[in-house]
């Protein structure tokens, strides 16, 4: 194919357009964010390059010294951002910067905000990161050739930004993708030494690789400095100091550093919340730094989502989202884990059984858990309450998955109580057990949709009456979580709607048994108007205030977990419930004197039905439920 025939111009895709659009005309502040991104991209270039050199040495084709240089044309208002890293064939061109917007960019669309400085920031989170040149030039043109193609398979890839841009094959001497930004009118004051040098330093000096700059050097005067024949005297100068930041000594780090490291292998924009860093050496050797993210990413709940920690071996960059390195409980951590010991050539499929990484991990996780229990001892207690709202759903998730940290990861869990005024989730099973009266040997708790349903279920009556704290369990993975933390500190997890209770007293127990003596026909009256529909009718302990409530055996599954469980498709067993009637109350009591069998009737279904309501079931019935209603209100 010759050059000239090569040419030909292509749409962007509508997203595309549209993130185009935005950089073009709206994103006013945090506009140097253009250099972080593309000399992002730039390192990430690299990284790959000596990834895939690790297979086959031929890729360098002499030259493995990676390096990224960024120049600037003050006259002709340009800025040039070039590396020798792994380059794009023109397919990838077209798959990477041109019609087809990744996942990340309709994400990025539909969680604007509309706030300009917050936007601009997000822009790294969801890949639209080249993207964001349009910010301060009007022309943007793009040569790259592929490492291990020959010098005419470049490709030049040139837009401006509106809906088109047109690619052409060229002649590139050196392998690796060369950007040159055209600045706009009015942006002339980015290509200067001083600024490009700042924004680099302040964003991109935890990066691996070198950003080199080509200076000027001036004479006393602060003129450029000329050589006998009259050139302009120029220094190749390294502007960030291109070392591993996690091999760095901790003392030598600070806080910003940290901060800005974590920016750059998260892409999020706020600081982090908290972070450890650590070297292990001996048996096996390594090096984490992980951090806890102050904020939820959009997708923390995808089945897709990322898992955030990224494997490095001896300094080269192997893989992202290794998720055997953090089980998915933790897959908010943020960070690098560095080995010594494991081969440079290390595939996912031998992470999955490798006892290195076994180790690692295992590890790793104790860290995790270690940081999230120092953090929640700190005497500043809001740290562990952004933590639990960012992250306490996913948390709760750990005693499910991770067996042998089962009891640590549940001392970090916090819950709503009856205990608090609010619907606040900060009670510990520690703080619980504290305060349990002497006698009782439960852990109590309430399932329900919602903190209101779950505060004024009936079934919480008697607790509140005896003054027993009552755990309000309202996330969706609570009913997981309880299925399999079923105890804590050698004391059972309850359900308050659950079985029989046993935290009656003698007294209690006599009156009950009278009580059913008294109502044995009335129960099995009722048992047979409710035939099909419940499991049996028996006077409950629960009860002080309301007429009935629906309560489910010790092993039956939860209304909740039916739905859970047939949302993803699976076989729920579906079980009925024991309805239980408050003998102390004048709607049951009426049961007894009514000798009219509609009536009867009428008043059964609707305690039943009361119940349903209570415990926010639907009912089956809801035009009869209004009609028995109203027919005893016009009475
Ligand atoms: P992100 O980097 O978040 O994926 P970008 O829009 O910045 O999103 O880049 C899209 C893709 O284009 C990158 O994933 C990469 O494959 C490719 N790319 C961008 N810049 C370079 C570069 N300098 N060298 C090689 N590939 C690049």
């Amino acid at each position: 194919m010759s050059v000239e025939a090569s040419k030909e111009t292509l749409e962007f895709q509508t997203e595309a357009r549209q993130i185009l659009h935005l950089m073009t005309h709206s994103l006013y502040s945090n506009k140097e964010i253009f250099l972080r991104e593309l000399v992002s991209n730039a390192s990430d270039a690299c990284d790959k390059l000596r990834f895939e050199a690790l297979a086959d040495d031929s890729l360098y084709d002499g030259d493995s010294e990676l390096s990224i240089q960024v120049d600037f044309d003050e006259e002709a208002k340009t800025i040039t951002i070039s590396d020798n890293g792994i380059g794009m064939s023109r397919q990838e061109v077209i798959d990477n910067v041109g019609t087809i917007a990744s996942s990340g960019t309709k994400k990025f669309l539909e969680a604007m905000s509309g706030d300009q400085a917050k936007d601009a920031q997000m822009i790294g989170q969801f890949g639209v990161g080249f993207y964001s040149s349009f910010i301060v030039a009007d022309k943007v043109t793009m040569e790259t050739r592929r490492a291990g193609a020959a010098a005419d398979e470049a490709v030049r890839w040139e837009s401006d930004g509106e809906g088109s841009f047109s690619l052409e094959n060229i002649e590139k001497d050196s392998r690796g993708t060369k950007v040159i930004l055209h600045l706009k009118e009015g942006e002339a004051e980015f290509a200067s030494p001083y600024r490009l040098k700042a924004i680099i330093k302040q964003y991109s000096d935890h990066i691996s690789i070198p950003v080199m700059m080509t200076e000027q050097e001036m004479d006393e005067e602060g003129n450029p400095k000329k050589d006998d024949d009259g050139n302009v005297v120029t220094n190749e100068e390294r502007v960030n100091s291109a070392s591993a930041l996690w091999a760095r000594d901790k003392a030598d780090i600070t806080d910003e550093e940290y901060g800005e490291f974590y920016k750059h292998v998260s892409l999020d924009f706020a600081d982090p919340l908290t972070w450890i860093h650590s070297k292990v050496e001996g048996n096996q050797s390594y090096t984490s730094l992980l951090y806890v993210p102050t904020n939820p990413p959009f997708d923390l709940f995808d089945r897709e989502h990322k898992r955030g920690v990224k494997l490095y071996v001896k300094r080269i960059f192997i893989m992202d989202d290794a998720e055997h390195l953090m089980p998915n409980y933790l897959r908010f951590i943020k960070g690098v884990i560095d080995s010594d010991d494991l081969p440079l050539n290390v595939s996912r499929e031998i992470l999955q059984q490798n006892k290195v990484i076994d180790r690692i991990r295992g590890a790793s996780v104790k860290k995790v858990l270690g940081m999230l229990e120092s953090l929640k001892k700190d005497d500043d207690k809001e740290k562990y309450e952004t933590f639990w709202k960012s992250f306490g759903q996913v948390l709760k998730e750990g005693p499910i998955e991770d067996m042998a940290n089962k009891e640590r990861i549940a001392k970090l869990l916090w819950f709503a109580s009856t205990h608090n005024d609010s619907d606040e989730q900060n009670v510990t099973l520690d703080e619980y057990i504290s305060r349990m009266p002497e006698g009782q040997d439960k852990i109590y708790y309430i399932i329900a949709d919602n903190y209101t349903a779950a505060k004024n279920s009936p079934h919480l009556e008697v607790f509140k009456k005896k003054g027993i704290e009552v755990l309000l369990l309202t996330d969706r993975v609570d009913e997981w979580l309880v299925s399999h933390l079923t105890e804590f500190d050698g004391k059972k997890l309850q359900s308050v709607a659950r079985g029989t209770l046993d935290i009656d007293e003698e007294e209690d127990k006599k009156e009950l048994e009278e009580a059913e003596k008294a109502y044995s026909s009335v129960i099995e009256h009722a048992s047979k108007v409710l035939e099909g529909k419940i499991k049996e009718i028996r006077l409950s302990q629960r009860l002080t205030d309301s007429p009935s409530c629906l309560v489910l055996e010790e092993h039956d599954m939860s209304p909740q977990m039916q739905q859970i469980m047939e949302a993803a498709g699976q076989y729920a067993p579906k079980s009925q419930p024991v309805l239980e009637l408050n003998a102390e109350h004048n709607l049951v009591k009426k049961l007894n004197d009514i000798t009219d069998d509609d009536l009867f009737e009428d008043y059964t279904h609707l305690l039943f039905e009361q119940a349903q309501l209570a415990a926010g079931a639907p009912l089956e019935d809801a035009a009869g439920f209004v009609k028995r209603v109203n027919k005893l209100l016009e009475k």
